[in-house]
């Protein structure tokens, strides 16, 4: 059984972050410019997050930030 999380998408000086809604623990940061991603922290491996893919999320987000 799969479980979903959703990602929540919060623009700061750094660039995008995504924090798990679920509170797993789940936090990726999209650095604004080189759209590189660093995670911060992994959260539940087992869960599949949603809106922060960030191939995806990145060429919405960071156009509108
Ligand atoms: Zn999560």
């Amino acid at each position: 059984m799969e479980t979903y999380h959703d990602l929540l998408c919060t623009p700061s000086p750094a660039g995008l972050a995504f924090e798990c809604e679920q509170g797993c623990g789940r936090l990726l940061v999209v650095e604004r410019g080189t759209g590189r991603m660093t995670v911060l922290g992994r959260g539940d491996p087992y869960a599949l997050h949603r809106g922060g893919t960030p191939d995806v999320e990145l060429s919405v987000g960071v156009e509108r930030a």
